[in-house]
């Protein structure tokens, strides 16, 4: 049976407690060994949970599914260098979080919870809400008050609870966590099992590249769901023997607020506190990462970096992919903007693999103001 445990201090907790964090304050890791049958995986249908000896839900009744397809892993060129990018603003709710919700929330379903609290700056909420919706669980979703209105309508259309803050991500974090005193707390920031939904992303790209591992992932990292959810996925698919080698794992910031970025330079096992600028990049605009000293960890262990990105290199970037077909937000642009940084002095013949985080109808409002328009 799996369980919770602590990376810190190794003390554990069953998964059906409503303990949040351990007692000395960490986050949780789940415990849990994951088998991968390729003859399986390639007999069914082709969404996420084709994987489904390696996702930690017990009965297949538990599963909601909205059919989250396996996302396109299309060739683009960048500065005449040829890079893998996976689609992943096509899930349901335009961004890759459905793959966090759609395991969380199939397990909270599976623990016979009936209401979870979740705060966000937008996606991740609008994910959470749309599982619950399909479950029937109750929700109340906290986001920032500045939150993109596409993505406070989004939530609300899902008939979860919109609890607007005054106040920056962090003061929501505050609020939402006096809450989840009382209410099963469905946190993608703090909640091990929407981590084992985002390590799906690495289960596609092994498969898509004939059952093996690309040399360099390009992540954003805001709280580095997707980064950690990759090295989870990556280093499951190692011990199980299946490849050889965990990618190098390369992290992007909004230079406006980069506390990952500072505490890799420094050598720091923890990322500082740091005050934050404005950034159109609503998604990874956070100064206190949760999972701050795994990300790191996780970094530094795979021979990777962190790179970040100004305002401007977002607005291009942005832009270069809407002329290459593909409208995304301001945040997934952070992204492309330091793949393409990378890019400028990577090592030849790197096989890299990135991709687009979500889509740029939610944002319009952000888009305009920062006047790329042009
Ligand atoms: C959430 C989000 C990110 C960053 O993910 P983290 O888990 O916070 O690192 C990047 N892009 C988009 C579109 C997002 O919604
Ligand atoms: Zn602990």
């Amino acid at each position: 049976m799996e369980k919770f445990y602590c990376p810190e201090c190794d003390h554990s907790y069953p998964i059906h407690s409503t303990q949040w964090h351990c007692e000395c304050g960490s986050p949780l890791d789940l415990l849990w060994t994951p088998k991968f049958f390729k003859r399986k995986i390639l007999r069914r249908d082709f969404n996420l949970w084709r994987y489904r000896e390696a996702l930690p839900i017990h009965e297949d009744r538990s599963i909601l599914s909205m059919g989250e397809r396996v996302t396109p892993l299309e060739g683009m060129e960048f500065d005449g260098q040829s890079v893998q990018i996976k689609i992943d603003y096509l899930f349901p709710t335009g961004s890759y979080k459905d793959r966090g919700a759609a395991v969380l929330i199939s397990k909270a379903r599976e623990l016979g919870i009936q209401k979870v609290v979740e705060d966000s700056s937008g996606n991740a909420g609008a994910a959470i809400a749309a599982y619950c919706a399909k479950a029937g669980i109750e929700c109340d979703i906290y986001v920032p008050q500045s939150t993109s209105p596409g993505k406070l309508v989004q939530i609300q259309m899902y008939g979860a609870n919109l609890k607007k803050v005054k106040g920056s991500r962090e003061e929501t974090a505050r609020v939402t966590m006096r809450a989840a005193g009382r209410t099963y707390y469905a946190s993608h920031c703090w909640n091990p099992f929407f981590l084992h939904g985002t390590k799906t992303f690495a289960f596609e790209i092994w498969e898509q590249l004939g059952w093996r591992s690309p040399d360099t992932l390009i992540l954003p990292i805001g709280h580095g769901t997707l980064l950690l959810g990759a090295y989870i996925g990556f280093k499951e698919l190692k011990e199980a023997g299946e490849i050889k080698k965990i990618p190098k794992l390369v992290g992007i910031q909004s230079s406006t607020c980069a506390p990952i970025y500072h505490a890799f330079l420094k050598g720091l096992t923890v990322p500082p506190y740091l005050r934050k600028g404005e950034t159109m990049a609503e998604g990874i605009a956070i100064a206190e990462p949760i999972r701050g000293r795994q990300i790191l960890n996780a970094t530094r262990e795979t021979g990777g970096e962190i790179l970040t990105v100004t305002e401007r290199e977002i607005g291009s970037a942005m832009k270069e992919m809407g002329r290459k077909g593909h409208f995304i937000e301001p945040t997934a642009a952070a992204t492309i903007a330091g793949l393409k940084k990378y890019l400028r002095r990577k090592p030849k013949s790197e096989a890299i693999v990135s991709t687009l985080t979500g889509t740029g109808l939610k944002a319009l409002e952000k888009i305009k103001i920062c006047n790329i328009m042009k």
